[in-house]
């Protein structure tokens, strides 16, 4: 039985740039006969008539299927959904469909995968006319993540990976919601191996993350899941405590000293009153917290819902 491998790609306006990735693709699977291919597109509720371009090119090619998501349900959640309908496979691959990620290393990465590798990860080395913001946000973004993550964070990795079928089985059985794929990727360990390539430029299409787009969804999250609000308010009562904490300090010194500087009973009391506030806003933050964790886990709400399934065989229902 040749392996089969399914190659996963979440669309999002992209109606331009799908037939030249499957062109590209095409040529690179067929190159490699001794696999069987199949090819997921994920379709994120995609403004554009990308899915009417996927069901052209589904009719010519029955490994073509498509998963047409009932709305956008953003790049984290497309590759999911991709990675839970492609569990029959011997490995998974998954590439965006910007033709940022070239179709042309697919042998490299099977190459280190029948070496042994259970994911092989690719490392963007440059991207020529990247915006310098952009460039300063991913930056601050690596930054922050290898400091606070128990775990290693590539700068640089990106999410055209191959993951072996054993990776995408443990995958599945992560339940979070607010999910980064390739952070719960990264999170699993196995044996990775990784390699190097040099970023294009857009063909087509703009970027699904404009800077509005990034600031919007980071408005929704800290309205619609409220933590930081909450959490902010144990910081700030680290702040005030901290703060009247130690000028309490000082006026008490003073008192008992009888130093030039004499405070009266009532402003000690004031500040000592500061501080027990400053102790109750901490201790609500730190309820936050733990209503924070109930907040996430009690919503519960499906991951995705899909429309349509195209080309899947009625078996795997
Ligand atoms: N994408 C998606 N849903 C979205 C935004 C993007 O499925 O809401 C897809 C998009 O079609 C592309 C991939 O995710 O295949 C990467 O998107 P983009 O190039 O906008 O992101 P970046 O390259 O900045 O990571
Ligand atoms: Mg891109």
């Amino acid at each position: 039985m040749p392996k089969k491998i399914a190659i996963v790609i979440p669309v999002f306006r992209e109606a331009e740039n799908l037939p030249v990735l499957y062109r590209r693709l095409d040529l690179v699977t067929s190159r490699l006969s001794e696999f069987t291919w199949e090819y997921i597109f994920v379709n994120d509720g995609s403004p554009d008539n990308s899915y009417e371009v996927l069901l052209n090119l589904a009719s010519t090619d029955s490994r073509i299927k498509v998963l047409d998501l009932s709305r956008n349900f953003g790049k984290e959640i497309a590759l999911t959904a991709g990675a839970y309908e492609a569990r029959n496979v011997d490995a998974v691959i998954c590439i965006d469909a910007d033709l940022q990620h070239p179709p042309e290393l697919i042998p490299v990465l099977i190459d280190k995968w029948v070496g042994g590798a259970e994911m092989v990860v690719t490392i963007r080395v440059t991207s020529d006319r990247e915006p310098l913001f952009r460039k300063w946000g991913s930056d601050l973004y690596y930054w922050l993540m290898n400091k606070c993550a128990s775990f290693e964070v590539i700068p640089k990795a990106t999410d055209f990976r191959l993951y072996d079928r054993k990776v995408v089985t443990a995958f599945c059985q992560a339940t979070e919601r607010e999910r980064m794929f390739r952070g719960i990727m990264d999170w699993m360990g196995f044996r990775r191996e990784f390699v190097e390539f040099s970023a294009a430029a857009r063909t087509g299409g703009e970027a699904g993350y404009s800077y509005s787009k990034l600031w919007q969804l980071a408005i929704n999250s800290l309205t619609a899941f409220s933590l930081w609000p909450l959490r902010l308010t144990g910081y700030l009562g680290l702040l005030i405590s901290g703060c009247s904490g130690l000028l309490l300090l000082w006026m008490i010194g003073n008192y008992l000293l009888k130093t030039k500087l004499v405070y009266t009973p009532l402003a000690i009391f004031v500040v000592a009153n500061t501080l027990l506030m400053g102790i109750v806003l901490m201790a609500i933050g730190l309820v936050a917290l733990y209503v924070g964790t109930i907040h996430t886990e009690v919503i519960n709400r499906p991951l995705y819902l899909i429309r349509e399934k195209i080309n899947f065989d009625l078996v795997d229902e």
